[in-house]
């Protein structure tokens, strides 16, 4: 696929499937992804990591057994899926924050107080099936990859991003940053 089609069929699926709820939160697909997106943005994040912010979910939309698996103690994986899905087109700096924000919530129930407690009932049942916090070793090799810090930034707006009714532009708005995280 040509690299700005790409942009396009993303756009649009988020436009067609984004409509979904996003599994046991009070938002739509849609309304998480720009409203992570927005955080990431009002935060001084560059285009790749809105960007990444928008598509951090993008492999539940991709996935067509997603709906109820974390509810049914299935983890489909959707950071891989997602990923691994992106990296045909888009740089490391939008895929491996994606890549890397469960890792990121298992890492921040060990190492940060109070972190848990912010979490919704959602993200803590996925946690669960997600393999649950890290040991403090595990935490200390996250912590110590390059790309951590990215990776924690879009976690902590993922979690922000599920009020309801919330204001924020429009998917095309957001056409620049995903052309800017393109190979
Ligand atoms: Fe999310």
């Amino acid at each position: 696929m040509p690299r700005m089609s790409v942009v396009d069929d993303l756009l649009a699926l988020y436009a067609s499937r984004g409509g979904e709820m996003y599994g046991g939160e009070p938002v739509t697909q849609l309304a998480h992804a720009l409203q992570s997106a927005a955080l990431a943005e009002s935060e001084g994040a560059d285009e790749a990591l809105v960007a990444a912010s928008l598509l951090h979910d993008v492999g539940h939309l991709v996935d067509k057994h997603a709906d109820g698996a974390a509810a049914a103690g299935i983890d489909r994986q959707h950071e891989d899926v997602g990923a691994g899905y992106l990296s045909r087109w888009f740089r490391p700096a939008v895929t491996e924050p994606i890549r890397r924000h469960v890792a990121a919530k298992r890492c921040l129930v060990t190492t940060e107080p109070g972190y848990f407690e912010t979490l919704s009932e959602a993200s803590v049942i996925s946690l669960k099936v997600q393999g649950g916090p890290m040991s403090a070793d595990e935490a200390r090799v996250f912590l110590a990859q390059p790309g951590a810090d990215a990776a924690l930034r879009v976690r902590k707006w993922d979690d922000l991003a599920k009020v309801q009714g919330k204001t924020t532009p429009d998917l095309a708005y957001y056409r620049r940053h995903l052309e800017a995280g393109l190979k």
